[in-house]
C-alpha cells in the first residue's frame, strides 16, 4: 500500500536476506514503519533526499520497539526532531529515521524558593513550551523564545540566544541508554552542556532524550544584560524599567521575538537552519595577532571547558564574515548567506544540499586564510 509517494509497512520483524527487499515477517511489537521517505519536508533547510525506514514514535515502549528493531537488522539510526540543525545528504540516509514525538508537559509546584520543575515530552515544540512557561509566569527561557525545533533537541546542542543557554534550566534529563536499553535520568550537571555541546553530542546516538526536567524561577527576574535586548528596552524609553528591574518575562520574550524577527529569515520562505556554523573560541595570543589587522573585530572572554587555563576569546563568525570575507548577502545559483546576518546560510527551493557543502566549504576556506581560525559547523551533516 503506497500514500504520498512512500510505501508504509507494517512489520513484525526484518531479516535481510541476499535482495534488501525480501522480507521475512516474525514476531515483532507492531511498529509503522514507513519506507523511502523523502527527508526535505521534514527539515528547515528543505533539503535532502529519503530515508530508507521511517517511525514516528510517540511514547517510551516505541522507541524501545524501534531501537531494538534497528539493532537487530543492523540499521543506523537518526533522532529527527523539527529538523532544524540539521542538513540532509541529497542521497538521504540509509537507515531507519526515527521521528520523535513523545508529547506531554507536567508541573511540580511543590518546591520551595520559589522554583518550579517543569518537565516536557521530548516531542514537545520548543517555542510553545516557552510560551506556556511565560504564560504560567514562570521565568528562565523567555531570552530562549522564538528558536525552531523541539524540546528533546534543547539540551543536544544546549540551544542559547540573547545571553541564556538552556543548560541553566536543565534539572535533568530522562533518556533511553540505547547500550542498555534502560531509561535513565542524567542530571544538569552530568550532561556536561558547553558552548553548543553536551553529553549527548560527544557520545553520539547513545542517548535518546524522552523528556527534560526543568527547573524555573517564579520571581519575575529576566536577563537583559544581552546587548541587543537592551538597546531594544532602551530604544522603547525603558531605561527606568532596566535599572528598576521592573521588565517582565514577557516583555523579555516579546523583544526576544521582535528582534529575531527583524535579523533572521522565516525558514517558512527560506530553506535554512539559522547559524550554520559554531562562532569560533580562540587564544588570546591568536586574537591580538588579528586584531593588528583587523582592529575592529569584536572578541569576548570564554571561559575554557577543558579545564585549561589559557585566556580564551569568543569571536562573533558573522563579524568575520561580513567585515573581512564581505560575504553577507552574497548568493551562489540557489545558496547563499543572509543579508542581515552572514552567519545564516539561505537556500533557495530546488538547492541541493551538495550545493550548500561546497558553499560552506568556500567560507570555511576563506575565514582561514584570511584569519588563520578553523571554523566548524554548527549544524549536522546527515547522510
Ligand atoms: C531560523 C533558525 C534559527 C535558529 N536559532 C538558534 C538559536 O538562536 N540558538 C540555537 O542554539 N539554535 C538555533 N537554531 C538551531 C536549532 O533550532 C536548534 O539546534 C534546535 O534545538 C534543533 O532542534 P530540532 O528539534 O529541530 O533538532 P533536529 O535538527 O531534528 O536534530 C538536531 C540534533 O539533535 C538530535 N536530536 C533531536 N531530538 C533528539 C532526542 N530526542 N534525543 C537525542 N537526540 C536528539 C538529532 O539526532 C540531531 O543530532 C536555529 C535554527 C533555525 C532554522
Amino acid at each position: 500500500m503506497t500514500a504520498g509517494g512512500c510505501t508504509h509497512i507494517i512489520f513484525r520483524h526484518i531479516i535481510w536476506s541476499s535482495h534488501p527487499l525480501a522480507i521475512i515477517r516474525r514476531n515483532w511489537n507492531f511498529m509503522n514503519i514507513q519506507e523511502n521517505v523523502p527527508l526535505a519536508q521534514y527539515t528547515t533547510f528543505k533539503i535532502g533526499g529519503n530515508a530508507r525506514f521511517f517511525c514516528i514514535v510517540k511514547n517510551g515502549d516505541e522507541l524501545k520497539d524501534v531501537i531494538g528493531f534497528a539493532k537487530k537488522n543492523i540499521l543506523p539510526y537518526f533522532v529527527l526532531g523539527g529538523g532544524s540543525n540539521i542538513l540532509v545528504s541529497d542521497k538521504g540516509f540509509m537507515g531507519m529515521v526515527i521521528k520523535m514525538e513523545i508529547q506531554g508537559k507536567s508541573i511540580d509546584d511543590t518546591m520551595i524558593n520559589d522554583q518550579v520543575m517543569i518537565s516536557a515530552g521530548a516531542g514537545e515544540m520548543w517555542d510553545d513550551f516557552v510560551e506556556y512557561t511565560v504564560d504560567q509566569g514562570f521565568n528562565g527561557l523567555e531570552n530562549l523564545s522564538a528558536i525552531p525545533g523541539t524540546v528533546g533537541a534543547a539540551p543536544v546542542q544546549n540551544i542559547g540566544a540573547y545571553g541564556a543557554e538552556v543548560g541553566q534550566f536543565i534539572y535533568s534529563v530522562h533518556a533511553l541508554d540505547t547500550q542498555t536499553m534502560k531509561e535513565i535520568e542524567i542530571s544538569g550537571h552530568d550532561c556536561h552542556f558547553g558552548y553548543r555541546n553536551s553529553l549527548f553530542k560527544k557520545e553520539k546516538g547513545r542517548y535518546i532524550v524522552v523528556s527534560v526536567n526543568f527547573l524555573l524561577k517564579k520571581d519575575g527576574k529576566v536577563n537583559t544584560e544581552y546587548k541587543d535586548l537592551k538597546e531594544y528596552f532602551l530604544k522603547k524609553n525603558d531605561q527606568l524599567s532596566i535599572i528598576n528591574n521592573q521588565i517582565t518575562p514577557a516583555q523579555v520574550r516579546e523583544a526576544v521575538i521582535n528582534i529575531r524577527w527583524n535579523k533572521l529569515p522565516d525558514w517558512n520562505l527560506w530553506g535554512t537552519a539559522g547559524s550554520f556554523f559554531k562562532n569560533p573560541v580562540i587564544s588570546q595570543a591568536h586574537f591580538d595577532e588579528i586584531k593588528v589587522k583587523y582592529p575592529g573585530l569584536p572578541g569576548f572572554p570564554e571561559a575554557s571547558n577543558t579545564g585549561g587555563h589559557e585566556d580564551l576569546v569568543k569571536i562573533p563568525l558573522g563579524w568575520v564574515l561580513d567585515n573581512v570575507c564581505k560575504v553577507k548577502g552574497i548568493m551562489r545559483g540557489g545558496v547563499g548567506t543572509y543579508e542581515k546576518q552572514a552567519l545564516v546560510i539561505v537556500a533557495k527551493a530546488g538547492a541541493t544540499a551538495g550545493e550548500v557543502v561546497a558553499f560552506t566549504q568556500d567560507l570555511m576556506k576563506q575565514v582561514k586564510d584570511a584569519t588563520g581560525i578553523t571554523i566548524e559547523a554548527e549544524v549536522e551533516w546527515v547522510n
